[in-house]
C-alpha cells in the first residue's frame, strides 16, 4: 500500500534530524558523557526554592496546568512592569518561536536572520514555508544595520536578533538595538531572543515601549534557572500581538510543575542573584582554561564561553570530536568564519576540572588529525 503523501511543506523539507542531543552522541560514540557542558544548560541545577515548588506541584500532576497561566502571567508582568495582557508563557523560547513564525509568516514570506545564528528559529521558518535570508556576522556579532537593510530589500515579514548572542556570546549596545527597532520596515516584526538577558545588568538591555507592536521579546527559565528540561519561557509584546498566540497555542502545553517552578524562580531574587554570580565565576574559570591552552575566549554575556581556536572549522570540529571521545560534550558554531571557535557552557567545578584535564589532549589529537 502506498504511504499517504505528506502535506506540501513537510514534503519539501529534508529528512534529517537537525539537533543531535548529548544522549544520542553518547550512544553513538559508546562513551558516557562525564561533563555535559555543550547545550548551555545550567549544571548548577535548580534553585532549591524552585525544586521545592516543583516537587510540591508534582503531587497535583493529575490536574492539567492552568491553561490561562494566570498566576504566572501576573508575576511576569509585575517583574517587567507591564500588563499581564502583554505576556504569554509557553513551552520554552523554542516553542514560542514556532508560534510566532506561524502567526506572522505565510508560505513564501521572507524572514531575515544572521548566517550562523540560532538554528531552531530557522527550523521553524522552514517548517511553515518561510524563505530565509541570511546576512553575515560582522566582527563575530550580529549586524543590526545589515539585518535591517536586507529586511527592507526583500520586504521581510520578520527579522531575528539574539541579544546576547548564541553561539558567539557577545551582546550589542542597547542604543544599537533601539535604533534597529526604530528603523524596522513597515509590516515587519522583530523577534528579539533574550534567552541570556538574565546574565546582563538591566541597564545593558534596550528600552522598548511595551506597546510597540513591531517587536516580540523572548525570555526563558532554561538558562539562569536551570529549568531546560521543564520547558518554560515567555514572550512579551503589545497586547494585540500577544492575544494572537491564543489563536494557535497549545493551551494545556505548560505542565503544572513548570508553572510552579517558574513562579518560585521569579520570587527568589536572592537565589537568582547568587546564581548569576556563580555563572560569572564559572565564565572566568573557562576563560582561564582557554588562555592556558592558547585559545582566545570571546567576551560573553551568557552562561557559556566561546573560544577561538585560531584555525579553521575542520580543526574546531576535530577538537569537539576528540573531547567527546574523552567524555566531554561541548558544541561549536555551525558556519564559517564562526566555526573556528568552540562553545563551552558554564557549570560546576567538577565539570570545569574534567574540561581542564581533557582539553590539552583533545587539542593535541586534533593537531595530529
Ligand atoms: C537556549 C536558547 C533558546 C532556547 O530556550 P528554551 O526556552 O529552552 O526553548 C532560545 N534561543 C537561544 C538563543 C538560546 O540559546
Amino acid at each position: 500500500m502506498k504511504k499517504p503523501d505528506f502535506a506540501p511543506i513537510p514534503a519539501s523539507l529534508p529528512a534529517m534530524v537537525p539537533f543531535t542531543g548529548p544522549e544520542t552522541l553518547a550512544r553513538q560514540s559508546g562513551t558516557p558523557i562525564r561533563a555535559r557542558i555543550g547545550a548551555n544548560e545550567n549544571g548548577f541545577g535548580l534553585l532549591p526554592s524552585v525544586l521545592e515548588a516543583m516537587q510540591a506541584a508534582a503531587v497535583d500532576a493529575w490536574c492539567y496546568g492552568d491553561p490561562d497561566n494566570h498566576d504566572l502571567r501576573q508575576a511576569i508582568a509585575a517583574r517587567h512592569g507591564i500588563d499581564p495582557a502583554q505576556v504569554m508563557p509557553g513551552e520554552g523560547i523554542d516553542g514560542l518561536l514556532g508560534l510566532a513564525v506561524r502567526l506572522f509568516v505565510a508560505p513564501g514570506d521572507r524572514v531575515v536572520t544572521s548566517d550562523g545564528a540560532y538554528p531552531t528559529f530557522n527550523y521553524h521558518v522552514a517548517g511553515f514555508g518561510g524563505q530565509l535570508e541570511k546576512v553575515p556576522y560582522r566582527n563575530d556579532a550580529e549586524d543590526p544595520e545589515a539585518l535591517i537593510a536586507r529586511a527592507k530589500d526583500v520586504g521581510a515579514r520578520m527579522v531575528y536578533l539574539a541579544n546576547p548572542d548564541n553561539p558567539m556570546g557577545g551582546w550589542l549596545p542597547a542604543a544599537q538595538i533601539e535604533a534597529m527597532v526604530a528603523d524596522l520596515p513597515e509590516n515587519c516584526i522583530m523577534i528579539l531572543d533574550e534567552a541570556y538577558a538574565d546574565f546582563l545588568p538591566e541597564e545593558a538591555l534596550p528600552t522598548i515601549a511595551p506597546e510597540n507592536a513591531a517587536v516580540l521579546r523572548f525570555r526563558t527559565f532554561s538558562k539562569l534557572y536551570g529549568m531546560a528540561g521543564a520547558r518554560i519561557g515567555y514572550v512579551t509584546g503589545a497586547a494585540s500581538l500577544i492575544a494572537g498566540f491564543d489563536r494557535i497555542r497549545n493551551h494545556f502545553g505548560l505542565n503544572r510543575m513548570a508553572q510552579a517552578g517558574a513562579l518560585a524562580a521569579l520570587a527568589d531574587r536572592e537565589g537568582a542573584a547568587k546564581m548569576v554570580e556563580r555563572i560569572a565565576q564559572s565564565r572566568t574559570r573557562l576563560e582561564g582554561i582557554a588562555r592556558a591552552n592558547g585559545l582566545e575566549p570571546l567576551p560573553s554575556g551568557t552562561n557559556f564561553v566561546t573560544m577561538d581556536c585560531g584555525r579553521d572549522g575542520d580543526f574546531a570540529r576535530r577538537v569537539v570530536a576528540e573531547l567527546l571521545k574523552r567524555g566531554v560534550f561541548i558544541r561549536m558554531p555551525g558556519v564559517a568564519p564562526l566555526d573556528r571557535c568552540i562553545r563551552v557552557s558554564c557549570g560546576p567545578e567538577s565539570d570545569m576540572a574534567i574540561f581542564e584535564t581533557e582539553l590539552p589532549a583533545a587539542l593535541a589529537a586534533a593537531q595530529e588529525g
